[in-house]
């Protein structure tokens, strides 16, 4: 539809960013949008109207951009993710809008309390942890450096669950984060993609003679659009975050009304819907569900159909298809892209498979994030043959051609093909998902140079022999946005006021700080920030737990998942180990501590819940212990989130990264805290590696195996070989005896032995290099001067763990998009627009 009168202002941001409009954008939102008045506003409305208000100047920037993207006809990147761990949004558009300080003002004149007003917004939760963390992490850094990308994913009705701890251990309760409604999202109920299930495939013969595969019968579902504008600091990028969201299809529907089934075509109705429902609560994990299969190719098949959509609202034919789109698959989760790409472009739009095969190696790249053997993908052929027999097919025809190309590089080497096939011949045929996506893609990466350089040598090292060229690393990284200038604002203060505000998007200025890493007065002032972190935080665990804290004790965290091979064990065995050495009296100059744990762990995960009660049982005692309470105190934070995290970073002293060396592909908390002024204690294991390089020796302590010496020890580990330790044999036989739970002296028999048996992640083998570490953290921390230097010389050399840093190598290296300056244009009207596809509802 063109209306040049209806569009004559466009291009002009009508908007104003000064506190009064802000103000009156705040006010008439309450009143027109949500019918309230001063009498019937509750704090929720206000949130609600200043979201608005917000979205509104978002738009504006949002149609723009849409429009440059497509009068440029620029190359695009799609970011494919079945998890976003977003977290609140408010603080964070208002920053890098360059409008925080003046919202700020418009509150105050109106007597409005802001920070009040940021305490309504539920964390949008729709990730696990780290992998989500980064996808969000990503988006933020790919629209400040004005890249023209795209996330898509899944709008799960309810995200990660929300964890109590009742009886002191992990109660999961449902997130309803939609309750009240989104105001960020646009719902675009004319947006939708029909996906196809079940069914069967006929191979038709044409006229030509060739035979064309139809996939009929089916049960379709249809994905709904909605939209969140993600934008870039102080630009007027504004990208789009689309998440799909499942509704039945009518034609499913109508089957059941005609034949007078009411009730079972509404039942019918909701069986569809629940494709978007919940959020898997699985963290490194597989889980072979069938309603997972599904969610996956849902999502998959709504982007990929959509972003084909878009292309062709510019292009005839696909010749230019991998020259203007880079499809990135965020671990495997998205990796049916490879096979649903080549399923449209052969089906539907009747490419031949070589074509179509050059197309999708050349426009996919895939990210691998893990060396967990039991994260890997693998589906069932059997519910393949059910669900999706035609992508099945597709998969076994890409499996016979690149068996074919196997063969012929190692025709004495039967076994190749075993170990390289997309179809695993165990028990059960799987589909090897991880397989498909690289044999799909002309990219493969890992997320730090370690877990990249094990990649290659072990878990990948076959199809690193057959496409080496294909393999690369890409450190993860964070936003500072989020993670330094919108959390920790005391921080940013102070640097900024040093070495001015570039290094929010060039973090590498932060370097600048270390000339100024043994100035007194600047040493002096970096701890009064933090000290008045730390009180911030003390009183916020105050206010969830009841537990008094001493603000002047080294604030010690291990936030993230549960998972035994982060090894939340070893840190707790560290505090009963330090707590028994106290009561014993021994000389040991232990500086006050506050040991802080935060996670939640898979409601299926035994042993992470395990782990959960242990810790609480641990401080119930521990906490209640007036021997030892003013040097130790332990802390379960219930309900980690990204909200939380916010709150913990800028209040570190200590940052915990103590997983078994080989096994943490990466972290991104260890990033984190370091940002914010905390030293890492850590195994040589994930980015860690090169934190340590960055930061140098003398500023992290780094204990125990390297990931050589782990793989190498894992089949002759022997627990008892460690007990040499009097206090260490103390801390087990006492978790064995049932000490921290007399009523019930079992409840905790399998942690210790799982400890003291084939433990996979050698707990006690890194136990005494812990201890010793642990002991070298009191000493320093005793002299707040070197302390303080080494923390400002970590943060002077994070400049490398910016997500801005990871993007411009994904960029460099894999996506090749150029990126697009977006200016505010001179009025002008979508005119030049075809296909009705455009401005923000691109
Ligand atoms: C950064 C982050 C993670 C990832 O933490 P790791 O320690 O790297 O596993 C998980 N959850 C939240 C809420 C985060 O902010």
């Amino acid at each position: 539809m063109k209306n040049s009168a209806l569009f004559q202002n466009w291009g002009r941001f009508k908007k104003g960013m000064d506190p009064e409009s802000i103000q009156l954008a705040f006010a008439n939102h309450l009143e027109y949008s949500l019918s309230k008045d001063q009498y019937t506003a509750t704090l929720r409305d206000m949130y609600t109207s200043l979201a608005l208000s917000i979205r509104d100047r978002l738009v504006e920037r949002w149609i723009r951009t849409q429009e440059v993207y497509y009068e440029q006809d620029v190359k695009r990147v799609y970011y494919l993710s079945a998890e976003y761990l977003m977290g609140r949004v408010m603080t964070n558009n208002l920053i890098n809008l360059g409008m925080y300080e003046q919202t700020v003002e418009a509150m105050n004149a109106v007597h409005v309390d802001f920070k009040s007003i940021l305490e309504q917004e539920p964390d949008m939760g729709l990730g696990n942890g780290g992998l989500g963390r980064l996808a969000a992490c990503f988006l933020d850094s790919m629209a400040t450096l004005s890249i023209p990308a795209y996330g898509y994913g899944i709008r799960y009705e309810f995200g990660i669950f929300d964890q109590e701890i009742r009886g002191l251990e992990q109660v999961e309760c449902p997130e309803n984060w939609l309750q009240y409604g989104n105001p960020w999202e646009i719902a675009r109920p004319e947006k939708t993609q029909r996906v196809r299930f079940q069914g069967r495939v006929e191979h038709v013969r044409q006229p030509d003679g060739s035979i064309r595969a139809e996939w009929v019968d089916t049960n379709d579902v249809i994905g709904v659009a909605y939209d969140t504008p993600i934008n870039g600091y102080a630009n007027e990028t504004t990208n789009t975050l689309r998440l799909w969201s499942a509704r039945a299809s009518k034609e499913f529907d109508l089957e059941y009304f005609q034949h007078g089934d009411y009730m079972k075509a509404v039942e019918e109705k909701n069986r569809s819907e629940t494709i978007s429902k919940v959020l898997y609560p699985n963290d490194q994990v597989y889980q072979g569900r069938e309603l997972r299969l599904k969610q996956q190719y849902f999502f998959v098949s709504c982007s990929i159909q959509d972003i084909i959509r878009r292309y062709l609202v510019n292009h005839d034919d696909f010749d230019q298809f991998a020259a203007k789109n880079a499809i990135h698959m965020n671990d495997t989760h998205p990796s049916l892209a490879v096979a649903e790409l080549m399923r449209l472009l052969v089906d539907e739009y009747n490419l031949a498979w070589e074509k179509a095969w050059e197309i999708t190696t050349k426009t996919c790249a895939y990210t691998n994030h893990t060396l967990l053997a039991e994260a890997l993908e693998k589906w069932q052929v059997s519910m393949f043959e059910n669900l999706l027999p035609r992508p099945l097919e597709i998969i076994y025809e890409i499996n016979k051609r690149f068996l074919r190309q196997v063969s012929l590089r190692y025709p004495e080497n039967p076994d190749k093909m075993k170990q390289l096939s997309l179809i695993g011949e165990g028990e059960e045929k799987r589909v090897r998902m991880a397989h498909l996506a690289i044999v799909g893609s002309h990219s493969v990466n890992g997320v730090a140079a370690l877990h990249s350089r094990l990649l290659m040598e072990r878990e990948l090292n076959h199809f690193y022999q057959m496409f080496p060229e294909r393999f690369n690393n890409k450190t993860n990284g964070v936003t500072p946005r989020r993670w330094l200038a919108a959390a920790n604002p005391g921080l940013a203060r102070l640097i900024s006021s040093t070495i001015g505000e570039g290094w929010v998007t060039d973090l590498f200025q932060l370097e600048k700080l270390a000339e100024k890493a043994s100035n007194q007065g600047f040493i002096e002032q970096w701890r009064d920030v933090k000290q008045e972190n730390k009180e911030d935080f003390a009183a916020l665990v105050r206010d969830m737990t009841g537990e008094i804290i001493n603000p002047e004790s080294i604030f010690d965290f291990q936030v993230k998942r549960i998972h035994e091979y982060k090894r939340q064990t070893l840190n707790i065995l560290h505090v009963v180990y330090r707590w028994l050495s106290l009561k014993r009296g021994e000389a040991r100059d232990y500086a006050p501590r506050t040991f802080f744990f935060g996670g939640k762990a898979a409601p299926g995960y035994y042993m992470a819940k395990l782990i959960i009660k242990f810790i609480c049982h641990v401080a119930d005692m521990i906490n209640k212990d007036p021997q030892t309470n003013d040097l130790l105190k332990v802390i379960f934070l219930p309900n980690y989130r990204v909200s939380l995290a916010e709150r913990i970073f800028p209040a570190s002293d200590v940052s915990e990264q103590i997983s078994t060396a080989g096994y943490e592909a990466s972290g991104t908390s260890n990033m984190k805290f370091a940002m914010n002024g905390a030293l890492t204690v850590g195994t040589a294991d994930g980015a860690n590696v090169e934190i340590r390089e960055a930061v140098g020796d003398d500023n992290i302590f780094i204990f125990g195996l390297n990931a050589e010496e782990a793989a190498e020890l894992g089949p002759r580990y022997n627990a008892r070989d460690y007990l040499g330790d009097q206090v260490l044999e103390h801390v087990l036989s006492h978790i064995s005896r049932g000490l921290f739970n007399p009523e019930d002296p079992a409840l905790f028999h399998p942690l210790s032995d799982m400890l003291l048996g084939r433990d996979k992640y050698l707990n006690l083998a890194d136990f005494h290099a812990y201890v010793q570490c642990q002991e070298q953290v009191d000493a320093l921390y005793k002299d707040q001067m070197e302390w303080t230097k080494k923390c400002i010389l970590n943060v002077a050399r994070m400049g490398f763990f910016s997500s801005d840093r990871t993007i411009s190598e994904y960029n460099k290296d894999i996506w090749k998009a150029e990126p697009v300056t977006v200016t505010r244009g001179e009025g002008k009207t979508p005119d030049a627009q075809g296909g009705g596809d455009c401005g923000g509802d691109q």
